[in-house]
């Protein structure tokens, strides 16, 4: 398939372009229509797949397509390691190029006076990891009642890392008519339990 068949704008198309990529890579020409079409999505996907922007491609493509009228964050992303999230940041800058929208990346290790400071502005995207975004919504002035498109990236890793009952928790404070995203490398029982626990209806595709 060529991008060409997907429905992304030309600012999207433009910094595709730009990077090289000539196809998208199966899981992106089987996610990216679904996930524009609002679908919720379970991805069984490894890294190096072109996973990211299986995700990151449609989220751009929606969020352009509306205009919020205050600055809220309209979707959020769970990496988690700050690592992964700061991989996911530099894609989404990359794909976003010839976009206007801004993102704020919470992750430990890094000054949370500076996130808050990020987040008062206000952000169209959360790029985080569960604990800080815990963190930084304890102490106020974190909302995420807009935040309808919502991405648990890693899912394995965030089982094998303990973080089950922050993303539990972190669910309850987003709005409950919401898209999820929900990508693991495996397929384990009790992945697929949580997958049925915070995905409605989705569409499965496997890679
Ligand atoms: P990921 O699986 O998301 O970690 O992506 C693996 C690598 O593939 C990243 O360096 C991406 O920049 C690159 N990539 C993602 N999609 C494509 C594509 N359609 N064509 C060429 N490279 C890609």
């Amino acid at each position: 398939p060529l991008f060409s068949s997907l429905p992304l704008s030309e600012p999207i198309m433009r910094a595709i372009q730009e990077l090289g990529y000539q196809h998208p890579t199966p899981i992106q020409a089987q996610a990216i229509p679904q996930i524009i079409s609002g679908h919720d999505v379970l991805g069984v996907a490894q890294t190096g797949t072109g996973k990211t922007a299986s995700f990151t491609l449609p989220m751009l493509e929606k969020l352009s397509g509306s205009r919020a009228r205050a600055r809220m964050p309209r979707s959020l992303i769970l990496e988690p390691t700050r690592e992964l999230a700061l991989q996911v940041a530099d894609n989404f800058k990359l794909y976003g190029k010839y976009l206007r929208l801004s993102h704020a990346l919470l992750i430990g290790g890094e000054s949370m006076a500076e996130q808050r400071e990020v987040l008062n502005r206000g952000v169209d995207v959360l790029i985080a990891t569960p604990g800080r975004l815990l963190d930084l919504f304890a102490r106020g002035g974190l909302l995420m009642t807009q935040t309808s498109l919502f991405v648990i990236d890693e899912a394995d890793r965030m089982l094998d890392m303990g973080f089950i009952p922050d993303i539990e928790k972190i669910v309850t404070l987003l709005p409950a008519h919401r898209q999820t995203l929900f990508f693991s490398a495996t397929m384990a029982p009790e992945i697929r339990r949580l997958a049925d626990a915070f995905l409605r209806n989705p569409v499965e595709i496997t890679v």
